[in-house]
This record gives C-alpha cells, structure tokens and sequence, in this order.
C-alpha cells in the first residue's frame, strides 16, 4: 500500500510544525507503524548473507526503523536498539574521516580523488576484474576497493586511525560505539578476497601502506556495532550540511557533505542503486548486515534494519520500508 496523501507532518529544518506537535508525532509514528506492517513480512522473500556470521549474533529476524529529525525529533518503530555489525555502511564514515584529513578544502583534485573514482560500478562490490582493468584505480569508494584505498589514506594521516573512525561514529551518534571483536575476527580470517583487492591495488602502487594493516583497518571499521536509532542518529550531518545538529560542531564543510551524499546515490547500494534512485529517491548507504541509512536533505536521518537481503546484497524489506517512507512523506529529492 501507497498512501496517496503526503502528511508532510516531518517538519522542515529548524522549523516549529505547524500543527499540534502531539498528534503530529501520533501520525508519524502511526504511518511508520503501518510501513512496518507492510515491509517486515517481505524479508520472507530475502535471505540472510551465509558467506560470513556477518550479524554478529544479532536476530535474523529483527527488524526495525527510525527517524531522527534535524532537531532532535525520534519516530522509531521495531528492534531501534538491537546492535549489528555496521559492515559496508562504514565505508561513508571512512570516507568522511578521510576527507576531514585530506580533503576539507579542494573536494575533487587532491590526495583522495586521484586514487579513486567517482563511477557507480557495476559490478559486484569486492571485484577484482574491474580493478585489473582500470589499473588498481577503484571505481568508488563506497565498494571494497575503494574502501581499503580510503584506509590506506587514513593510515597517513591519523596517529591512531582505529580510534579515530571509532571515535567519528561515536561522536556524531551520541555514545561510545562498540566494536564485535568476534566478527573482525572472522572477517580477518576469511578475508582472502579483500587481501587479494588489496594486494592487487598495491602492485599498482595504490596501496602504499602494509596491506594488513590496511585489512586491520577495514575490518574494524566494518565491524562496528551500532543499532538502526544510532545510525540515523549519526547520518543526520549529512542531512544537516555537514553540521551535526545534535552538537552543531562541523563535520564537513557542506561541498563535502554534498558529495559525500553524492556518492551514497550513485554508489552506495551495491549494484542497485539506479533502483533506489527511482524507487526511493534518496542517498543510502547499505551493509551485509541488512541496515541501510538514508539521508533526507534538511530535514532528517533515517535507517532501517532487517537482515534478509535481495538477490543485489541490500535489506529486502529495508528497501520495501523505504520506498513506502519516501512516497507517504513526499522525501524523495528528486
Ligand atoms: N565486511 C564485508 C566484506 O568486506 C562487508 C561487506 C558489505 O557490507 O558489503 O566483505
């Protein structure tokens, strides 16, 4: 079901809702209630990721969303506080760490963006055969590849860089973020295909630091573990300016910010992310873990949890929740 109103109750950045606030927040979280009913049953037609205990214990089945608007306002539905490993979404906090180094003044012609690119890839996310081809130039940094070149760059210009993306992600969701050491050890013991990516970029001179420390880094970051209200928390900077509204301290400036949710639409939903432009409309970023967080510029952070993927590596019925969001509250930025 499609509502054909748009209740238009999320509230405008900075703005008092026009309505009484009570019943505003009834009606939210009465439609989010509804796109929970309809979205959780379609995990049914998703399956959990096998290739690694990639939930880290976290429930299956689980299933949950939440909304955090810029000032502060939470409509939450399901499991909001049931922690999994954040995976693949990490990549965009990575990225942001990166860019607080190297990047804050020139967004395109610098350290960064000469070793990666800014292209969707089209193929799968930990691929060596692009990577031969375009010689050790990853296509963006939100796949694999990309990802560890990020690492490499933030094992150059951090002192401590294991702590500072732990201390990014817990910043901007307001505590102290775990890591699940039993899944970074898995993930370092099954690693082959990522050491292989790894290895392959640094013949081509795009890996310069030691590439297990570079997989060290990735594994961390990758098994992160936040829960879905954390991370729409924590991505709400991105839907702000690059201003964390919780604290008003300056992530990125808003160029960066901007480019940041660039990527997160062209490239941050694996090899689906036309679909999500045309489906949802807005920039999201995906993990194996089966939570997607979505940025709904000026107004709020969203994310949602339910660990069955489609046939393309995203949240079945994460995607299902939010196409439904984005229609009934009008979000999509197109
Ligand atoms: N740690 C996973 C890997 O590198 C992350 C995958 C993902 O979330 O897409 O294989």
């Amino acid at each position: 079901m499609v509502a054909d109103t748009h209740p238009e109750q999320v509230s405008a950045h900075g703005e008092t809702p026009t309505e009484d606030a009570e019943s505003d927040q009834k009606d939210i979280d009465t439609h989010l209630r509804e796109i929970a009913e309809i979205a959780r049953p379609t995990a049914d037609e998703g399956h959990v990721a096998e290739h690694e205990d990639a939930l880290g214990g976290a429930d299956p089945n689980g299933f949950a969303i939440a909304l955090i608007e810029n000032d502060g306002t939470e409509h939450l539905e399901g499991d909001v506080d049931q922690v999994f490993p954040i995976q693949s979404i990490s990549k965009a906090f990575a990225l942001t760490l990166a860019m607080q180094k190297v990047d804050r003044v020139s967004a395109v012609a610098d350290e960064i963006w000469a070793r990666i690119g800014r292209e969707p890839s089209g193929d799968p996310f930990n691929s060596l055969v692009q990577l031969e081809h375009e010689k050790g130039i990853p296509r963006n940094p939100m796949i694999n590849a990309g990802a560890l070149v990020v690492d490499d760059i933030l094992l150059d210009h951090c002192s401590d860089p294991t702590a500072e993306i732990t201390a990014l992600v817990s910043e901007l969701a307001g505590g102290d973020i775990g890591t699940n050491h039993e899944v970074a050890q898995m993930e370092r013991d099954t690693s082959h295909r990522n050491l292989a990516v790894a290895n392959l970029m640094a013949d081509f001179g795009n890996i310069r630091n030691p590439v297990d420390e570079v997989l060290a880094l990735y594994v961390h970051q990758c098994s992160l573990s936040m829960s879905t209200r954390q991370l729409a928390r924590a991505v709400r900077f991105l839907s702000n300016d690059g201003v964390d509204p919780a604290s008003g301290k300056r992530v990125l400036s808003d160029g960066l910010a901007r480019r940041v949710t660039a990527l997160m639409l062209t490239c941050g939903t694996y090899d689906a992310a036309g679909a999500f432009a045309f489906d949802v409309g807005l920039p999201c970023k995906s993990g194996v873990a089966g939570a997607i967080m979505a940025v709904v510029p000026n107004r709020l952070g969203a994310a949602v949890w339910s660990p069955a993927l489609d046939d393309t590596g995203n949240s079945h019925a994460g995607r299902v929740a939010l196409h439904h969001l984005a229609e009934r509250f009008d979000l999509s930025i197109f």
